[in-house]
């Protein structure tokens, strides 16, 4: 039996281990962490995908004005031509 300084159980050593209530806690504790982590990518991650569509229509529109307006002054010069 070894005893463990951290959360003061007794358990039984296998192998090179160490504590398996402390090993389960640090376990736990990881993967809160990472649901944590993971919650935060996806709320930057919807951020940044409602920026990146403001940003395609501020573009986008003015863009394809444009591109209409080529098209009708290319028509014109080759009509006028
Ligand atoms: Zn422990």
């Amino acid at each position: 039996m070894k005893f463990c300084m951290k959360c003061g159980a007794f358990y039984e050593e296998k192998g090179a281990k160490g504590c398996p209530k402390c090993a389960e806690t640090a376990r736990l504790h990881a993967e809160a962490e990472e649901a944590e982590v993971n919650h935060v990518m996806d709320a930057e991650t919807a951020r940044c995908a409602r920026r990146r569509a403001w940003i395609e229509l501020c573009v986008g529109i003015p863009a394809f004005i444009g591109a209409i307006y080529l098209i009708i002054y290319l028509i014109r010069t080759f009509r006028g031509a």
